[in-house]
C-alpha cells in the first residue's frame, strides 16, 4: 500500500510547504518545488519510495491533534529596541536580530530567513556568526526555501546547539521531528506571529513591476517592511549601487493582495499552529493593538512560552524599552486564534492572474473589478485619512481606537 505524504489520502490539513517530508525521507525520494499557484510542494519519486512513511511522521497534514497549551504559563513583553539603528533596520522592535546574536555567543548556530538576490527567493540559512545573522533582519513575506539548512541541522549529530527561527508550521514540523528523534536539548525554536504565505507569484510579479517602473534592474538590498513612511504603513524600499526607491504607503499591489488574503497558500485560512504556543520557546511579533497605535518607529511583542526562552530573553532585555502585558492585550489585533475566510472562487481568479502572463497594472485592473462598491467606499476612505499630515493621521486613529 501506498504509505507517503502524497499518496496516503487520511490527511486532514493542506500542505504548509515547510520541507519536513523531504528532510526525513532516508532514501531521498521527496525534492520540493515551486507549484503553478507559487506555493513550495514536495514532489516523490515513486521509484525511490520504499513506502515507510517516515515522511509523515513530522506533517502537519495527518495531525488531528495540534496542540495548544503554554498560554497560561507565558509571559509576554512589548520590547522597543534602544539602538536606534537596530531598530529601525528591523520590521518590529528588533527582538530577533538581539536573540540571534545572543544565541551565537552561546554557541548555538542560527537558522534564519535570507533573501538570494540571484533567485529573487527566500531561503533558511546557517549562520555561525553575528555578522552572518545580519541577513537574517527584516521579514520576507513570502515562503521560505528550507530543505538545506533543515538537513544540515537535523543530521548534525556532534553535540551542536540550533537556534531555529520561522514561521509556526516550520517550527512545528522541527518540533515534531526533534521530538522523535528525542533531541530536543540542542535545539531553541522561535517563530513569529504569522497572518499567512501568499503566493511566490505575486513576489515575482511585483519585483518585475518595480524594476519597470524604477529602470533599475538589479537590488542589492531590500527592505520588505520598510519604516520609510513609519513602523505602521507597509512599504518596501529597494536599494540599489547608487540609489534607492520607496514604495507608496496606499494602493501597493503587493500590500494589496496580501492584505486581501485571496492569494494565501490554502492551508494558511484556517492554520491552527498560529495560534498553538506548544511547539515553540519564544513567539515573537509586532505589538498591534491600541495601546501602541501612535508608535512610529516599531515595537515587537515577545511571547515567552518556554524555561529556556525566558533565560534567553533575560539575557538580552537590558537592549530594550520592555514592558509587561497579558497575552490577550497582545493578540488582540492578530490573527492569532481567527479563521481567515476563503473565497474559493477569488482566490482562484487572483492565483490565476498572478500565474499569467498579465503584468502586475494589468493584474491589478482585473483584480480590482472583482471590488464590490462597499469595498471601494471603505478603501477610499481610508486612503483620504491617510494623505493627512501625520499628527492628525494618528489622533484620528486613536480616536477611532478609543471608540
Ligand atoms: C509571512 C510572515 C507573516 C507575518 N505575519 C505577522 C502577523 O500577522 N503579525 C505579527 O505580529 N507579525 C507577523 N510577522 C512577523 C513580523 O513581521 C516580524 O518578523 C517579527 O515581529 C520579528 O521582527 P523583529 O523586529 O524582531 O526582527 P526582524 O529583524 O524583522 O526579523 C525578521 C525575522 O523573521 C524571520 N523571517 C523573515 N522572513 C521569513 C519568512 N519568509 N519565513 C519565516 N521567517 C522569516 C527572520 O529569520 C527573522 O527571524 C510575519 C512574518 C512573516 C515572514
Amino acid at each position: 500500500m501506498r504509505n507517503n505524504v502524497l499518496t496516503d489520502n487520511s490527511n486532514v490539513h493542506y500542505c504548509t510547504g515547510c520541507s519536513m517530508c523531504a528532510v526525513s525521507c532516508p532514501g531521498k525520494a521527496i525534492t520540493i518545488a515551486l507549484t503553478k499557484d507559487g506555493f513550495y510542494e514536495p514532489c516523490i519519486d515513486e521509484k525511490l519510495c520504499t513506502n515507510c512513511g517516515l515522511c509523515k511522521k513530522s506533517c502537519y497534514k495527518f495531525d488531528n491533534n495540534v496542540l495548544y497549551g503554554n498560554e497560561n504559563s507565558s509571559v509576554v513583553y512589548s520590547a522597543i529596541h534602544k539602538n536606534r539603528h537596530e531598530l529601525k533596520s528591523s520590521t518590529s522592535g528588533g527582538v530577533s536580530a538581539e536573540l540571534m546574536r545572543e544565541c551565537i555567543k552561546q554557541g548555538y548556530k542560527v537558522l534564519g530567513v535570507a533573501y538570494d538576490y540571484q533567485k529573487n527567493i527566500a531561503v533558511t540559512k546557517v549562520a555561525s556568526s553575528i555578522e552572518d545573522v545580519e541577513q537574517f533582519k527584516g521579514s520576507k513575506y513570502f515562503q521560505s526555501y528550507t530543505i538545506d539548512a533543515f538537513y544540515k541541522s537535523l543530521n548534525d549529530k556532534s553535540n551542536q546547539k540550533y537556534a531555529i527561527f520561522g514561521t509556526p508550521c516550520q517550527i512545528y514540523a522541527i518540533s515534531k521531528n526533534i521530538d522523535l528523534n528525542k533531541d530536543k536539548d540542542k535545539f531553541l525554536l522561535i517563530d513569529i506571529f504569522c497572518h499567512g504565505c501568499p503566493s511566490m507569484n505575486l513576489w515575482t510579479k511585483y519585483l518585475e513591476y518595480t524594476k519597470e517602473s524604477t529602470g533599475i534592474s538589479q537590488f542589492n538590498r531590500i527592505e520588505f517592511r520598510s519604516k520609510t513612511h513609519a513602523w505602521h504603513e507597509y512599504c518596501f524600499t529597494f536599494h540599489s549601487s547608487n540609489t534607492q526607491y520607496s514604495s507608496k504607503k496606499i494602493n501597493d499591489p503587493f500590500y494589496t493582495i496580501f492584505f486581501d488574503k485571496n492569494a494565501f497558500n490554502r492551508v494558511c485560512y484556517n492554520c491552527k499552529m498560529r495560534s498553538s504556543l506548544a511547539y515553540t520557546d519564544i513567539r515573537l511579533g509586532d505589538f498591534w493593538g491600541y495601546q501602541y497605535d501612535t508608535n512610529t518607529t516599531g515595537v515587537s511583542a515577545v511571547v515567552l512560552c518556554s524555561d529556556k526562552g525566558k533565560n534567553l530573553f533575560k539575557d538580552v532585555c537590558n537592549e530594550f524599552e520592555t514592558r509587561q502585558h497579558t497575552l490577550e492585550e497582545t493578540i488582540v489585533a492578530q490573527s492569532y486564534g481567527k479563521l481567515h475566510s476563503c473565497n474559493d472562487k477569488l482566490r482562484k481568479y487572483t492565483l490565476e492572474l498572478l500565474s499569467s502572463d498579465l503584468s502586475m497594472k494589468e493584474v491589478m485592473k482585473a483584480y480590482k473589478r472583482t471590488y464590490s462598491f462597499k469595498k471601494k467606499i471603505k478603501i477610499a476612505a481610508k486612503n483620504s485619512i491617510k494623505h493627512l499630515p501625520q499628527k492628525v493621521y494618528l489622533r484620528i486613529k486613536k480616536i477611532v481606537h478609543e471608540i
